[in-house]
């Protein structure tokens, strides 16, 4: 079977104003859930819940302090599940919430678990969906960002594909936030020193590790036979056309 890890930024999942894009999510939600019935097994791992949460405690930006942040994390975390579970609901999709940290990924034991239990999820037709668990993290166990939490999911099923639905079309020669130059590519074949020179952080609030993170993401993938994909998540029905094999975003072989 084949397996897709999909990453969702916060960026594609939200308008400017921090509030939910409740279209977009219903149309990812519809793809996957496509995809579920085509036969393949399907992981989420969405961030988003800071966000959510930030909002129903009544604040008008984002929390600063670590202890704001994590109740922003522990109201936002159920609240954006439900919106998804009630999407996907709609086409007959069951959800699980797997909510992790680097102990997961260190701990020899734990890792094991976690493997087990998401072969257990998709043997059972069910889609995970992932997300760092913010609400108990501290700097030391924090894998930091989705896109390199959704590699080492990707690793952990021994995902065919890892794709990152993110704000830009994909890797860019330069950031394009800051040079109007930059050139798209649209394959990198290795993730060289010079490939790496090119990837810049995010030029907007919502993300947090703009290309440099989406490129250890790559690399994580590729140690495991995972090929990745950045794309655009403003049209999530563009992943059919690159399971078809259409050239849109950028391919990491
Ligand atoms: P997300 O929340 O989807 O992970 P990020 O903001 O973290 O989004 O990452 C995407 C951003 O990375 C782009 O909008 C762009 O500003 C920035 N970026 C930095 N370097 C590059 C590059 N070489 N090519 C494309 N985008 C880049």
């Amino acid at each position: 079977v084949e397996t897709i890890v999909v990453k969702v930024g916060t960026s594609t999942l939200t308008y400017e104003n921090g509030r939910l894009n409740l279209r977009r999510i219903e149309i990812l939600v519809r793809v996957l859930s496509d995809l579920q019935n085509a036969g393949k097994h399907v992981i989420l791992v969405s961030s988003g819940a800071i966000g959510v949460g930030w909002q129903v405690m009544g604040l008008d930006h984002r929390p600063n302090t670590v202890p704001e942040k994590q109740a922003a994390a522990a109201i936002g975390q159920p609240q954006l599940m439900s919106i998804y579970e009630n999407f996907f609901r709609k086409y007959n999709q069951k959800n699980a919430q797997i909510l992790l940290t680097h102990m997961v990924i260190d701990d020899p034991q734990m890792h094991e678990n976690a493997i087990n239990t998401l072969s257990a999820l998709l043997d059972y037709k069910v889609i995970p969906i992932v997300n760092e668990n913010d609400t108990v993290v501290t700097d030391e166990i924090r894998v930091g960002d989705n896109d390199t939490l959704s590699a080492y999911i990707a690793q952990m099923v021994k995902a065919d594909l890892l794709i990152l639905l993110t704000d830009i079309d994909g890797f860019y020669n330069s950031n394009p936030s800051c040079n109007p130059d930059a050139k798209f590519i649209s394959e990198v074949m290795k993730i060289t020193k010079e490939i790496e020179s090119m990837a810049g952080d995010s030029a907007s609030d919502l993300g947090t590790g703009g290309m440099r993170t989406k490129l250890i993401a790559a690399k994580i993938a590729h140690s495991v036979g995972t090929k990745t994909i950045i794309m655009n998540g403003e049209s999530p029905e563009n992943i059919y056309r690159v399971l078809e094999g259409d050239i849109i975003g950028t391919y990491f072989d």
